[in-house]
């Protein structure tokens, strides 16, 4: 008997002093798990919606109006509860609840990104090889190039005509539109490619996309199948060559969101990072009834897979003039405004991959089905580029999760010294405003097809919710 008590006792013990990772599945209430899954098929049809900037911005300010928000106006005066939205130019919007306290005491942010890695047109993309069409592209983000070949995609974007007229295009998403595709070389013909490191078994340049083989039927003229496809595309948008030179046009996977795994436990899109917590972050917002405590804001941007640069990124001053905007709308300084914000940089971290264990160390890794994640510090080598959280902050906000019941767990972006990566954090936290990342952990990150855990992605949801309640 005294040995079995021993071991109740060590059991208790490791029960109070221990580190508990807390699995979703076990720990959330069957109720909850319905809603969880229930919420991400609301999810999947954003994703499905929304598989480009311009697309998401342009779904976000739909749900919003719906939800009653209308646009921004600095010369305005809003009273606690006023439900607002600014777009910035069509590819990132900022969302905003009014709160009762004064501005004066900062604002809660939530900030996502709605870019994703994709193979962007070039500005002159269009040539004909050997009887065979194609569309030069640049990548935008951090992909693995091999990845994006034999993959059908659909391209989206818009397309700016000499006069200046505007043409949306999407093309490839219709169960009748045709996709296009990056080919490969056949495994039997593959020895000299088996040689290339990996990084390079495809190359930029060698990201053409295939978009046609039928020529124009005139013998006497060359180039008769890139006239073939431009007469095509002046029949179907209005468009002649140079106006590639004024468009945004972004190859994208050309399948919709799956439920994966027999359990449909897990949901399979692109553009996962970072539309899993944007979507997360604006049903958060949209939710809100009634006029919170403090001004709730949602910032959803563009640019953050490729450093955050450009005026639709969150290294421009879009979202500070914004929040001195609001505070002058009261008589407050915009930095007293920042310098009392709180946020959370909503985005993913990479999620243990049990077949590729390796650059993860276990302790500090995420894992998907665990909750949502708190992330101190991204970065690469000793912390550099990274907004590394204070210790302060990190408590009040694991406070405020535990509080309300949400399963969260820590992670850190893979093992030292084996890369890293950075978030919008570092750019929020240089307005002198207290922020963390919180997010999702994703398998396959920045792959065509990346696969979350719905739990996670409900936990996401109401950390963001118990968030705005604060
Ligand atoms: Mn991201
Ligand atoms: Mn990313």
């Amino acid at each position: 008997m005294p040995k079995k008590d021993k071991k109740t006792e060590a059991s208790e013990l490791k029960e109070k002093l221990f580190m508990k990772r807390q699995n979703t599945g076990l720990a959330m209430s069957e109720q909850d798990i319905a809603k969880a899954d229930k919420f991400c098929e609301g999810y999947k049809a954003f994703l499905d919606t929304g598989k480009t900037e311009r697309e998401a911005c342009a779904e976000a300010v739909r749900l919003a109006e719906a939800a009653g928000f209308v646009p921004f106006d600095k010369n305005a005066n809003y009273k606690a509860g006023d439900r607002v939205y600014l777009n910035n130019r069509g590819k990132a919007i900022i969302l905003a609840v009014i709160g009762k306290k004064s501005v004066e005491n900062g604002v809660n942010l939530v900030a996502a990104h709605i870019d994703s890695p994709r193979l962007d047109l070039k500005q002159n993309p269009l040539y004909e090889n050997e009887g065979l069409a194609y569309f030069k592209t640049h990548y935008y983000g951090g992909i693995k190039k091999y990845q994006w070949p034999v993959t059908p995609l659909a391209l989206h974007g818009v397309i700016y005509k000499a006069d200046g007229s505007r043409v949306d295009v999407k093309l490839g998403e219709d169960e009748n539109d045709p996709v296009l595709v990056v080919t490969d070389i056949l495994p039997h013909l593959a020895d000299e490619q088996y040689k290339r490191p990996v990084a390079k078994v495809i190359t930029g340049e060698e990201l053409n996309i295939l978009i046609g083989s039928r020529p124009f039927r005139d013998d006497k003229a060359s180039e008769a199948v890139k006239l073939g496809i431009m007469c095509i595309l002046n029949e179907k948008y209005g468009i002649t060559e140079s106006d590639f030179i004024s468009a945004e046009l972004e190859c994208v996977p050309a399948f919709k969101a799956k439920d994966v795994g027999f359990d449909r436990s897990m949901v399979g899109a692109y553009g996962q990072d970072d539309r899993v917590c944007a979507y997360t972050a604006l049903e958060a917002i949209l939710a809100i009834k009634g006029a919170p405590n403090l001004t709730a804001v949602t910032c959803l941007t563009d640019k953050e897979e490729i450093g955050s640069e450009g005026n639709t990124g969150l290294r421009s001053a879009y979202l500070k003039y914004f929040l001195y905007d609001l505070g002058a709308m009261y008589g407050v300084d915009g930095r007293t405004v920042l310098s009392n914000s709180k946020c959370l940089s909503a985005d993913v971290n990479a999620a243990f991959d049990p077949t590729f264990s390796e650059p993860f160390e276990k302790l500090n890794a995420s894992f998907a089905g665990r909750g949502v994640v708190i992330t101190k510090y991204t970065g690469a080598r000793g912390k550099s580029g990274t907004n590394d959280s204070s210790a302060e902050y990190v408590s009040e906000i694991r406070q405020m999760l535990d509080k309300d019941g949400v399963i969260w767990q820590t992670g850190e972006l893979g093992k030292v010294d084996f890369g890293g990566g950075g978030t919008v954090a570092m750019y929020i936290a240089n307005l002198d405003i207290n922020t963390i990342d919180v997010g999702v952990p994703v398998l396959s990150m920045h792959a065509p097809f990346e696969v979350t855990a719905k739990n996670d992605v409900y936990m996401a949801y109401k950390a963001f919710r118990t968030f705005f309640k604060n």
